[in-house]
């Protein structure tokens, strides 16, 4: 039986199973009649289409635990399925939003990140990734809310065995301090003191980032091609030169992200067709909402109208690319709105539609052109992830100085004595040096 924590496929497998097995042994015409309307409800598949816009694409899976939620670490991808988690989902956010971020995994076991944005770090330690496990950061723009833990993350992923350099892909500017490459050696100048302190611990190469800057104004180029994947960009309009959208391709499956903009009808060259369209969207009630967020109309409307895409322009856009599923993300997922957004899609755009929020909802990509969504779960309080090391071996880079060669002596004076507040039966043999001066490889004690 699949289930998972008291949640089964129920509704599938016991149908299914059972009555295979049953009309085998029994296969009178009239047995057959009763078991498949028992199964299909007087509806078999081709007599009409149920719903307005959930077939044909929209469809579960029996390889997944749970048929509404999908439990983190519990569910292998199948060879040819996407798996895509969002760990942000807005521009402000608040208890259960965080600053945009993407998490995708292929089943080949590649992973990319697509923006990582104020606060989306907590999903991706609740969803158990180790920062180990990410090394393509694909960057849209450099708004803070899309960017703003990479700082945080560039700095602890080493800590949990990120000793290789992270590659950081991400338009230019218009001019050089407007681009990524601007953008992180600022952010490598800015954690100066971050890195000497942390110096004092194997770090190998993973304060040494990789940045592939691409020409914010190249259309349609290929900023990342391996193993079998390919992610194409091509700028867009929001707030500044130095925008972009990216669209992913793997194994005859494919998504775009969008990032921030004004509708583009480059998204629609770009785009048309894919399994998954990921555009930002804004509720266009720009009197309502202006009250709301307590700023002048003319003030949201000059930001909607320079910078973002109101829902009637995503549906629009998606009516125009027909993905199986468009998703509409970097939104502040309230009830008050949700009904109205989807009331502005809806106008020029029919097909399935979901919101990419509020964090941690869950896309499959799986089986033939199938795609299905689901609540990720979490606790409130996590561990964080035990680092993955997939080779025989692991070899610790030797840090590049003591922790106390960065030190003051005058200041190391002041501790207090561990004798005095260590009982005695407890006191531990400390740990004061780093007992060697040289990379060490030991047998991997972590292996499965
Ligand atoms: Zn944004
Ligand atoms: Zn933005």
């Amino acid at each position: 039986m699949n289930c998972f924590k008291g949640v089964c496929a129920a509704g599938i497998l016991i149908f299914s199973q059972p009555i295979e097995a049953l009309a085998q042994e029994q296969p009178t015409p009239e047995m057959q009649k009763a078991i498949e309307f028992f199964s299909q409800a007087g509806n078999p598949e081709g007599r009409w289409i149920e719903g307005e816009t959930m077939v044909p694409h929209v469809e579960s899976a029996s390889h997944f635990n749970a048929a509404m939620l999908y439990y983190p670490g519990t569910e292998e991808l199948q060879d040819n399925e996407i798996r895509v988690s969002f760990m942000g989902s807005t521009y402000y956010p608040s208890q259960d939003q965080s600053g945009m971020s993407i998490y995708v995994e292929l089943g080949n076991g590649d992973r990319f990140v697509f923006d990582m944005g104020i606060g989306s770090l907590r999903n991706y330690n609740s969803f158990s990734v180790p920062f180990n496990t990410i090394n393509h950061v694909f960057i849209s723009h450099l708004h803070m809310d899309h960017v703003s833990d990479l700082p945080y993350f560039t700095m602890f992923r080493p800590i949990q065995g990120g000793y290789t350099p992270l590659n950081i892909y991400g338009p230019s500017g218009s001019e050089p301090q407007y681009g990524t490459q601007h953008f992180v050696d600022s952010m490598m100048a800015m954690t100066a003191w971050h890195q000497d302190s942390f110096n004092a611990w194997p770090v190998g190469e993973g304060y040494n980032p990789n940045v592939v800057e691409f020409d914010y104004m190249d259309e349609g180029g290929t900023v990342y091609e391996a193993n079998g994947v390919k992610i194409t960009h091509w700028p867009t309009s929001h707030t500044k030169d130095g925008a972009t959208s990216y669209r992913l391709d793997w194994n005859g499956k494919s998504l775009c992200y969008t990032g921030d903009n004004r509708p583009n009808s480059l998204t629609i060259k770009y785009c048309e067709g894919v399994d998954m369209l990921i555009s930002e969207v804004q509720t266009a009630t720009v009197s309502v909402t202006s009250r709301a967020l307590g700023m002048p109309a003319a003030m949201a409307a000059y930001t909607i109208d320079t910078s973002h895409t109101p829902a009637y322009g995503l549906g629009y856009i998606c009516e125009q690319t027909k993905p199986k599923v468009c998703v509409a993300s970097h939104y502040s997922y309230d009830d008050v709105f949700n009904n109205e957004t989807v009331a502005e899609v809806r106008y020029h755009y029919k097909g399935a539609f979901a919101f990419g929020a509020p964090d941690l909802v869950v896309f499959n990509l799986h089986g033939d052109g199938k795609v299905w969504w689901r609540e990720g779960v979490t606790g409130e309080s996590n561990q964080v992830p035990r680092p993955v090391y997939t080779d025989d071996e692991i070899t610790f880079p030797a840090p590049k100085h003591q922790v106390y060669d960065v030190i003051n002596e005058i200041i190391e004076a002041n501790e207090i004595d561990p004798e005095l507040w260590y009982p005695p039966e407890k006191r531990p043999e400390l740990v004061r040096e780093w007992p060697l001066t040289e990379d060490i490889t030991i047998p991997n004690p972590f292996a499965n």
